[in-house]
């Protein structure tokens, strides 16, 4: 095991549609918080669709957490005018970091907004607000799933940098090499803002494959066949998946990753196993 040191950790939470959720949510952000996050996010719906449920998640989390929130905003489904109007609401509440997306329109939902793509998404922001807010952007080291091709993909990624974005965080993948390339691709193509790989730790392997079928990431046939012998072994999931994402955090902290973004889906207890892991290790190492 390589002596890898842990810092500059954040966290994912999608805004909560019931008040058990709520109260699910902020137990978790209450444990969560004890591992010093630099921030913690919270996802805009499809569409817009939970744009008052980040608002006042976003709001929760900063009345009953020391913890920075930083919200999430997508362009898709949204009007120039009600972005402009989150905005104002962000600045009004001291929010200083957003990520800033296209997103994707829930289905059966037929306007698309006045910004197409992220990248007029982050210069419609810096129009609005100049240097306000520090900006992340999504990246896709597998490549995102509608790209015309890998090169136009970066191409685009490249585009949202010249608009101003501050720094990235990628989609999940569990292919550390994936993530390398991509970032020697972008120094190739001149882009040099720190690019956060995104964590999901595994759950549960039907609802991962699902998702990641949609988004684009690719789980490796040696996960996958391991993940789907388990059934509906829950606790060996979720052995085999701690092992698989503790030695993947590992590699990617080891070989200079800039930090690392957990998707919670608003669950603590694994993220907290993985941390513990690191804890240990360290303390380990320090002794050794
Ligand atoms: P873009 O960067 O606009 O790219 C979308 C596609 O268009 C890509 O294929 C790209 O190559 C292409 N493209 C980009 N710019 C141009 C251009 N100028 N001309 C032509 N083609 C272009 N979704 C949500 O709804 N809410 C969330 O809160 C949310 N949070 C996320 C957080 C992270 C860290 C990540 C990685 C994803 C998140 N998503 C979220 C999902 C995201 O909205 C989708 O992946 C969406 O399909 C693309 O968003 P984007 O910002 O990467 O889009």
């Amino acid at each position: 095991m390589k002596k890898t040191n842990l810092t500059n950790i954040s966290f994912e939470f999608f805004p909560p549609k019931t008040p058990e959720g709520v109260n699910h949510l902020l137990q978790t952000a209450k444990i969560l918080a004890d591992y010093n996050p630099d921030y913690f996010s919270v996802t805009f719906g499809a569409g817009g669709s939970t744009r008052e449920g980040t608002l006042d998640t976003v709001k929760m989390l900063l009345k009953h957490t020391p913890v920075a929130a930083t919200p999430h905003i997508s362009c898709m489904g949204t009007s120039k005018q009600d972005i402009l109007d989150i905005l104002v609401k962000y600045q009004t509440l001291g929010i200083k970091h957003l990520v800033a997306l296209r997103g994707d329109l829930p289905s059966g939902m037929g306007m698309s907004g006045d910004l197409r793509y992220a990248n007029e998404l982050v210069t419609f922001i810096r129009e609005q607000t100049g240097d306000h807010f520090h900006i992340d952007v999504a990246a896709y080291p597998e490549i995102h799933p509608q790209a015309p091709s890998a090169q136009q993909d970066i191409l685009n990624f490249k585009r949202k940098v010249e608009a101003g974005a501050n720094g990235a965080i990628t989609q999940y993948f569990f292919n550390v090499d994936a993530y390398f390339h991509f970032l020697d691709e972008c120094t190739t193509h001149g882009i040099f803002i720190p690019i956060v790989p995104g964590i999901m730790p595994i759950y549960q392997f039907s609802k991962l494959a699902r998702f990641s079928e949609v988004c684009g990431a690719e789980i490796p046939r040696w996960i996958r066949k391991r993940l789907e012998s388990y059934g509906d072994d829950q606790e060996s999931v979720r052995l085999f998946g701690l092992e698989v994402v503790y030695h993947m955090c590992d590699q990617l902290v080891a070989g200079g990753a800039p930090g690392l973004h957990f998707y919670t889906l608003n669950q603590a207890d694994v993220v907290v196993m993985l941390l513990k892991h690191f804890k240990q290790d360290q303390a380990a190492s320090k002794a050794s």
